[in-house]
């Protein structure tokens, strides 16, 4: 008889494992977005488009190399060359890394790719999980329910999976040690090309601690240009609950110096709070999995944060469930 797998969470990690499970069983993807990706996503706003979540990625695990390798050959991703700089004491420099990558011609075109041929289901919030005769009922926040699970898979994050999963889940002592990080992300659109000298800036001014020039990643339209700062995490702890009105104005004031200009002459000007962006301590498993249960978690978290973290983390997930069959 073919098994039944709910997938919560139609980001990356959720959305690998989905496209390893659907060859052997019958999988759902549940998200609350209307769209998938979550934070690979994209905000669109007018002639404007902004990679206000993950900026960029590196590839360190050959699987996640030969993965970016295919989407590459489907042209959902490209390297970006683009002029790494950091300031540092006043002074510009080159920041070595990694080569980098992002989805092209947006941060979330990866994950529509992969998205395509899934069963997925958008724009309902699980609220909780419940177990009847050997099997799992999602219950939504408004009062419906899918029922007849054998594994639900929860690639959320780790917040998020410590309110949905069951206290006795095996792994909650380890989702509850995990600490996730907010992050603001200011979108600025000016009209015309503006050059800055640089692609992307970190800094550590503060507020704002990285600036990329989004419209200059490969892919994008070059007759706007489309910024995104983010503040540091330390900073966003310390006023995510602030008004966002005056976080968008500490935040232009800080990008305005770092860049030279006033940027509050920008014609679009937008503020998104992330509450869990980063993830400063992480149980560097791959994935939790409760076989008991038939339940597992994965996500980012589980590996210390990143796309890459997220992609092996649903590797993980999928490998948890078909090695217990
Ligand atoms: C501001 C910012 C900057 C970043 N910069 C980088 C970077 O430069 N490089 C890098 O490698 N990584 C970066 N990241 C991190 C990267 O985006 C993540 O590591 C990766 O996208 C996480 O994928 P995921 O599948 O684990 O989780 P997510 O992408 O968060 O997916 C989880 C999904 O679950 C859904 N969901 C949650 N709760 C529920 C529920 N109750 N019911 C239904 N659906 C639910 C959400 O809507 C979401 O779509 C950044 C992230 C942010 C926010």
């Amino acid at each position: 008889m073919t098994r039944r797998i709910a997938i919560i969470g139609a980001g990356l990690s959720g959305l690998i494992a989905a496209r390893k499970l659907k060859s052997v069983s019958d999988v759902k993807l549940f998200d609350k977005s209307r769209g998938v990706g979550g934070r690979m996503s994209t905000r669109y706003a007018g002639v404007y488009e902004f990679d206000h979540g993950a900026q960029y990625f590196t590839a360190r695990d050959e699987r996640f190399q030969s993965a970016i390798l295919d989407a590459i050959a489907q042209g959902v991703i490209a390297p970006w060359d683009g002029r790494a700089r950091y300031l540092k004491n006043g002074k510009i420099e080159t920041d070595t890394g990694g080569e980098r990558f992002v989805g092209t011609p947006r941060m979330n075109s990866w994950a529509k790719c992969l998205a395509m041929d899934l069963d997925i289901s958008l724009g309902g919030r699980i609220v909780s999980l419940t177990r009847k005769a050997q099997k799992w009922t999602l219950d939504f926040e408004d009062k419906s329910k899918e029922e007849g699970f054998d594994f639900v898979v929860c690639a959320v994050p780790s917040v998020q999976a410590q309110a949905l999963l069951p206290e006795d889940f095996s792994g909650m002592p380890e989702i509850k040690a995990v600490k996730m990080d907010a992050c603001f992300a200011l979108m600025v659109g000016f009209d015309g090309a503006h050059e800055f000298g640089w692609d992307s800036l970190r800094t550590q001014l503060g507020p704002a601690s990285w600036i990329a020039a989004n419209s200059d990643k490969p892919g994008r339209g070059k007759n706007k240009t489309a910024l995104v700062v983010h503040s540091s995490p330390e900073w966003s702890n310390m006023h995510a609950d602030a008004d966002k009105a005056w976080v968008q104005a500490e935040m232009e004031a800080s990008a305005s110096k770092i860049c030279g200009f006033d940027i509050t002459s920008a014609p679009h000007r937008a503020l998104h709070r992330w509450l869990y962006a980063s993830v400063s301590a992480s149980p560097q498993q791959p994935a939790l999995f409760d076989s008991k249960r038939g339940l597992v978690a994965c996500g980012d978290w589980c590996l210390g944060g990143r796309v890459e973290g997220a992609f092996l983390s649903g590797l993980a997930a999928a490998d948890n469930i078909l090695n217990s069959l």
